[in-house]
């Protein structure tokens, strides 16, 4: 690692080094078969991961996206329906609840895990409200055991969004409870770069119990269809690929080790900001008692964010800001009628979060360099 090689956010070719056997193989044995969409591999997966989850099912489907439409969609909501989330994630959160029609109502989020809040989800509850959609931001699952019980007799509907959390868990009645297994769904995304990626898009919806959600969204990912060509409503085209599954059956073998690493990358970060004098000048992001956080990103709060950014890519440290305009404020939104100021947290974390590089190959002297650089930006630590 010479001093100018340039430090990426994450690198996935290290990570295809390491099983590159086992998938070449995995993907040969498909292309053997020529069984391309669904099937006996997809079955396989949903299992695998319905068990690694301890849920009751689990169904495959195109991207994390079409989860989230799918599982919203098995509801049924209607025109004026309202959906409690939070304005600081990413944009199909917000967007699969406006594509089924219903309207989404923001809570702020927390300034210490960017995660929305309990009491705020429970102040915005109102008779129209049918599910509430929060999401385990940067790898941290939010404490849902907080609200559960409230929802469940009330009627609202749970939906996770897992997307950035697959491994993430919390203890919950002295058990793990794994994200996508405490609401009656969860949303998972298989985008390369999450923390269980495949070679492309994929996507995942789990259920947790009820047999009708699961037999909904079977359904709705082939156009709705019970049985091929009859078809009780109409659906979406969301099938995973048999290849992809091949793929993430593979990685999914290795998915709580990467985590481990991922946990130990940011130990390490931890302590290199101790020893440099900077946690006075940054936030680094903090585990909340009771979970396990599986840092899909490393996201830190700093002054003059955007100094420091251009400052890291002048010296060849990658770094990216998820996400720098809250969702309330999206023009595609403004017809809600949300204004600047209404979510101040979200908009204060949109000005001062930057995720540096984080994967499970990150190697020590890597992140000696990104925390030197930092602490060369404010002067510090010399
Ligand atoms: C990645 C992501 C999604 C969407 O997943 P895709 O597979 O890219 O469609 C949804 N929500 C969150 C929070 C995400 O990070």
């Amino acid at each position: 690692m010479t001093e100018n090689t340039k430090i990426p956010s994450f690198d996935l070719t290290r990570n295809y080094a390491r099983v590159k056997e086992e998938v070449n193989v995995a993907v040969l044995r498909v292309l053997d078969t020529q069984h391309f969409i669904l099937g006996p591999e997809v079955e396989a997966l949903e299992k695998e991961i319905a068990a690694y989850l301890e849920v009751k099912n689990a169904v495959g489907c195109a991207s994390g996206t079409d989860a989230l439409v799918l599982a919203l969609m098995a509801l049924d909501l209607k025109p004026g329906d309202e959906v409690i989330t939070t304005p600081f994630t990413f944009f199909a959160t917000v967007s699969c609840i406006t594509r089924n029609g219903a309207t989404p109502v923001f809570a702020d989020v927390d300034p210490v895990t960017y995660n929305i809040k309990s009491e705020d989800i429970l102040a915005k509850i109102t008779p129209r409200t049918r599910a509430v959609l929060p999401v385990h931001l940067f790898g941290q699952m939010c404490p849902l055991e907080e609200i559960k019980d409230e929802l469940k007799s009330r009627g609202i509907a749970l939906i996770e969004d897992c997307a950035q959390a697959i491994g993430a868990h919390r203890m919950i009645d002295g058990r793990v409870a794994r994200s996508g297994s405490v609401g009656d769904m969860g949303c998972f995304s298989f985008f390369p770069t999450k923390n269980l990626g495949c070679y492309g898009d994929g996507g995942m919806v789990s259920i947790a119990d009820n047999p009708e959600f699961a037999q909904r969204v079977k359904n709705l990912r082939v156009h709705g269809a019970g049985k091929t060509y009859f078809h009780e409503e109409v659906g979406i085209n969301s099938r995973l690929d048999a290849l992809q599954a091949a793929i993430l059956r593979v990685r999914l073998r290795h998915l709580e080790g990467w985590n481990e690493e991922r946990r130990i990358v940011a130990e390490r970060y931890m302590t290199l900001f101790a020893e440099k004098g900077l946690l006075e000048l940054i936030t680094p992001p903090a585990e909340l008692a009771g979970g396990r956080h599986v840092y899909h990103q490393y996201v830190i709060r700093a002054q003059r964010r955007d100094e420091l950014q251009k400052f890291l890519d002048e010296r060849g440290v990658t770094s990216r800001v998820y996400y720098p305009l809250p969702l309330h404020l999206q023009h595609c939104f403004s017809y809600l009628g949300y204004a600047k100021g209404d979510f101040p947290v979200s908009e204060m974390l949109a000005d001062e979060v930057l995720a540096l590089p984080m994967f499970p190959e990150l190697l020590p002297e890597e992140q000696e360099r990104v925390v030197n650089e930092i602490a060369d930006f404010y002067g510090v630590g010399k």
